[in-house]
């Protein structure tokens, strides 16, 4: 199976300069088809062209070859969508190879809108490159899955791929990626440094520089945790480091062992967001632990650890099933708190949630915790109901078939899922093997009835009692 999985193959050039951040880069793509169609078109992503959450820099093609030859490929949905035609129909199992040039330009200082992640931006001498390279979108059952990018939620839908990435900067520019460097290769040419990455089976490949950058370490089991950070940022990146590095302990123990390495963290200005996940690498906000007990600040870190497992490891479409990663993480959040600091403080933060659920509901927002991205209008519906909604199901399908099931669910849906794409109806249909017990009523009342309904059914209830 690993022998269908894409290879990448990445050279890009970074320019660090301030008036003008941006990178040139040279990809070889090897795909395979692994469906069970012949396919006349791949479509690659240049998710950075949707703005919103990326900010307001650009991705650019310079040119395509499909085994050799040059085509001229449609761009839509907002240039994020690439059809790139082949010159055969590929049968399933045959291979093609795609060269591609590219361009970056980088926004600056967050460019100014509140819904810009700061995933593909340079501030403070710190560049951040999420989606930095044209990916291949996901074939499913749907078909191909191009869908724009959001104001909300994640945009990116990926299957994993091995990644080769050679990356050339100016000298003493400190980089982390969600690879890792391969030893004793980095070269030097000038006043440039190029540095060598590869990677395990990874759904993306997130790249951060800067001159500026410190670094603190921490081992757990195999897995070497490194966390990156500016100057003056100490106290908060050291409280970052040991939550996370506890975080993955524990996860190890509940959820099975994460695969990789190398774990990055990196403590940035990231005015708009608390935090944010990648493979092998998670970003968080240098504004967390302004009290360094505090448990919000907490959770958040050990949700972007647990994204590890449930979107980086285990994959899900993330624009049609949002909650299967996120309510996931955010249920795995209040599970570091209960290891780490008792079941009082974890009680504590679902009666949060359920009151952050409550109100949302009573706002007036019905979409179920199920519903695809498109049924919101912002984070302040999306969260609520998809987040902590989604945790307080799977907090009330543990209480249903006790903790044994539940976490032998969890550790099976890991292992079953891992470097694939799971849905909503599969993990459903796992929970009930794993408990032997019918669980539709449970799964009816909490992830598919419309929020207005349950609504209404109670204002009876008060009308009947009244
Ligand atoms: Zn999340």
């Amino acid at each position: 199976e690993a022998l269908s999985l894409p290879r990448y193959k990445i050279h890009m050039k970074m320019n660090l300069d301030q008036e003008s951040p941006g990178f040139q880069g040279e990809e070889t793509i090897t795909f395979i088809n692994g469906e069970e169609i012949i396919l006349e078109n791949l479509y690659l992503r240049l998710y950075p062209n949707g703005h919103k959450t990326y900010g307001n820099g650009s991705l650019n093609l310079i040119k395509v070859l499909v085994a050799g030859r040059e085509v001229h490929p449609v761009l839509t949905v907002e240039e994020t969508v690439v059809e790139v035609p082949l010159q055969e129909p590929l049968p399933p199992g045959g291979q093609v190879k795609l060269e591609v040039e590219f361009e970056g330009e980088i926004s600056k200082d967050f460019a100014g809108v509140r819904f810009n992640y700061g995933v593909y931006n340079y501030t403070q001498g710190v560049m951040t490159l999420a989606n930095w390279y044209p990916i291949l979108a996901v074939y499913d059952d749907e078909g191909w899955n191009l869908d724009p990018v959001y104001g909300w939620g994640d945009a990116v839908y990926s299957d994993v791929g091995l990644y080769e990435v050679s990356i050339s900067t100016p000298a003493k520019t400190v980089v982390a990626t969600s690879g890792f460097e391969v030893p004793g290769k980095s070269s030097q040419n000038g006043n440039a440094t190029t540095h060598f990455y590869v990677s395990g089976p990874t759904r993306d490949f997130f790249i951060a520089l800067s001159r500026d950058f410190q670094v603190l370490k921490r081992e757990v089991g195999d897995t070497v945790v490194n966390c990156y950070f500016l100057p003056g940022k100490l106290a908060v990146s050291r409280a970052a480091l040991e939550v996370s590095a506890t975080a993955l302990e524990v996860f190890d123990r509940l959820f099975g062992l994460y695969p990789y390495v190398e774990l990055d963290v990196l403590v940035l200005p990231l005015p708009f967001t608390g935090g944010v996940e990648y493979p092998g690498i998670i970003l968080l906000s240098d504004g967390l632990f302004s009290d360094l007990d505090d448990t919000i600040s907490r959770s958040v870190v050990a949700h972007e650890v647990a994204h590890q497992w449930w979107y980086g490891v285990v994959g899900s479409d993330v624009i049609d099933e949002p909650w299967l990663d996120e309510a996931l993480a955010t249920y795995s959040s209040a599970l570091y708190i209960e290891e780490t600091l008792g079941k009082t403080c974890f009680e504590g933060v679902l009666a949060d949630w359920q009151e952050r659920y409550t109100r949302a509901r009573a706002a007036g927002t019905c979409a179920s915790i199920t519903s695809p991205v498109t049924s919101f209008t912002s984070n302040s519906d999306y969260t609520p109901i998809v987040y902590y909604g989604g945790a307080l199901f799977y907090h009330a399908l543990r209480e249903r078939i006790g903790d044994e099931a539940f976490f032998e669910g969890l550790r099976e849906y890991y292992r079953q899922f891992r470097y694939k794409i799971a849905t909503t109806e599969k993990l459903l249909t796992l929970f009930e093997e794993v408990s032997g017990e019918e669980l539709d009523d449970l799964y009816e009342e909490w992830l598919f009835a419309e929020g207005i309904i349950i609504l209404l059914e109670s204002k009876n209830l008060l009308f009947e009692e009244g």
